[in-house]
């Protein structure tokens, strides 16, 4: 429980019932009335007035507009201040202009449409609630001269959760941007400082390539048309004119940090979708298209750099009898926690992908042949040891590996060097299985 109390008013049982819910999960009490009249009744019996309301707009005996009316006049005939109106959302089908238009001049805080998505109430209510987690693990830099002002807006962005930092003027305000070890996400400059004017300041912020994105806000008593277009050509986001109110300055601040947000999960998403792109399912080792792309560029600079690069592959030996014998799902674990002892075993900066269905490669930068060979009959014997279990098979199972690498066998491109390994892999299966065997020329 967190704490605070909302009140549900809406005719429809199914809707309260629905919001209550929603609502109890995110952890608030919740008490609810089916129409106006019922909700003032309530809000007078009560000992303390419920933190927010949520009001439908169409109900029988009191509507909602007429609720916020009473509600306005009971705060005015008792002097209530500003402080202590009862935020209301309005949740209706009816979500018209008009309406909205209505609903504010009834100083109604918000609205929701229905139908509504799953979580859209929670969300607003938590908004109006704790405006404090409104955004979290974001950073602000404030940059002015004046004590007083830096403290103003510093208080109204911490209200909504953003940790700031200050700086007296552009030249402390870059020394603060070094170091800092995250990233910033917005910074608010004073346009008339001395060092240096808020232009200049922001020409400098975007030089630096971790900043070009972030939200720049310029703040100043000036506000003719060729100072704001100098500002905004030299990279400012957006404009304030001082005196501004606390208002103005949330509401500009949501917008940018709302985008960023956005932005913040758009890019999250797109490297999860790249991470994904990038693997195998079964075993999460890279797959054969990245490792190909790996491939690639790991020769073209081994060939540059004159370096060391070995590829080893390794097929598992007589593994249709582990499918045959224990079912597809035993060899499903043991491609597993096959790969599990390649990459246990590998180095950070080897590249081990699953090439097809129980054939594994290893691509070895800056690894000479020697080393190379080591390394597989380090993957051999491990594995050769190792025994695969599970409620009903217990099985051990050997490999075969052929290596090649770029120094002593020169292959004349990447394919090469992998069609050396695969030959070295051809001659280990010939001769028995369970070895490892170098490239070699011979037929
Ligand atoms: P060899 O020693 O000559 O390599 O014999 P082998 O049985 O290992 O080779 P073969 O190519 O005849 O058979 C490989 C088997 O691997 C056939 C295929 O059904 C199985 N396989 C391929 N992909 C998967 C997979 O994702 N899961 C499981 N369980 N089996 C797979
Ligand atoms: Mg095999
Ligand atoms: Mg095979």
């Amino acid at each position: 429980m967190n704490g605070k109390t909302i009140l549900i008013v809406d005719d429809s049982s199914t809707m309260r019932r629905i919001i209550t819910r929603e609502l109890e999960e995110a952890g608030y009490t919740v008490l609810a009335a089916e129409n106006g009249m019922e909700a003032l009744v309530m809000i007078e019996w009560m000992d303390k007035n419920p933190d927010l309301i949520t009001l439908d707009i169409d109900m029988p005996v009191m509507n909602g507009f007429e609720v916020c009316e009473r509600l306005l006049e009971k705060q005015k005939q008792r002097g209530d201040k500003q402080q202590t109106r009862i935020p209301i959302v309005f949740v209706s089908a009816n979500d018209t202009l008009e309406n909205r238009r209505r609903g504010f001049q009834l100083e109604v805080t918000d609205f929701i449409s229905k139908p509504f998505k799953q979580n859209d109430i929670v969300k607003m209510v938590n908004k109006i609630l704790f405006p404090q987690e409104q955004f979290p693990g974001m950073t602000a830099l404030v940059i002015d001269d004046s004590f007083s002002v830096r403290r103003i807006i510093s208080m109204i962005l911490r209200r909504i959760g953003i940790t700031v930092l200050n700086a007296a003027n552009g030249l402390e305000g870059l020394k603060t941007i070094e170091n800092f070890p995250g990233t910033l996400d917005l910074i608010i400059t004073d346009y008339m400082m001395p060092e240096m004017r808020g232009d200049e300041f922001c020409k400098l912020i975007r030089q630096n390539p971790i900043l070009d994105q972030v939200p720049l806000f310029v703040v100043s008593a000036f506000d003719d048309l060729d100072l704001l277009l100098s500002l905004f050509k030299s990279g400012a986001t957006d404009y304030l004119h001082k005196p501004f109110i606390e208002e103005e300055l949330l509401a500009r601040v949501e917008i940018h940090l709302r985008a960023r947000q956005y932005i913040n999960q758009v890019e999250k998403l797109n490297k999860k979708l790249a991470h994904l792109a990038s693997r195998d399912g079964l075993t999460t080792l890279y797959n054969r298209r990245y490792f190909q792309e790996a491939l690639d560029r790991e020769f073209t600079s081994a060939i540059r750099h004159h370096l060391e690069l070995s590829c080893i592959l390794i097929d598992l030996d007589f593994f249709k009898k582990i499918n045959d014998s224990c079912g597809h799902a035993f060899g499903d674990l043991v491609l597993q926690e096959f790969a599990t002892i390649l990459s246990t075993r590998s180095r950070e900066s080897d590249i081990c992908a699953r090439y097809g269905g129980e054939e594994f490669i290893v691509l070895l930068p800056h690894t000479n042949l020697e080393s190379a060979l080591l390394f597989a009959e380090e993957i051999r014997s491990s594995l050769e040891l190792h025994v695969f279990k599970d409620t009903e098979h217990r099985r051990q199972i050997s490999c075969s590996i052929g290596v090649a690498s770029l120094q002593d066998h020169t292959p004349i491109n990447e394919d090469k060097l992998v069609n050396m390994a695969d030959k070295a892999l051809y001659d280990a299966k010939k001769l028995g299985r369970n070895q490892v065997r170098r490239y070699s020329a011979e037929k």
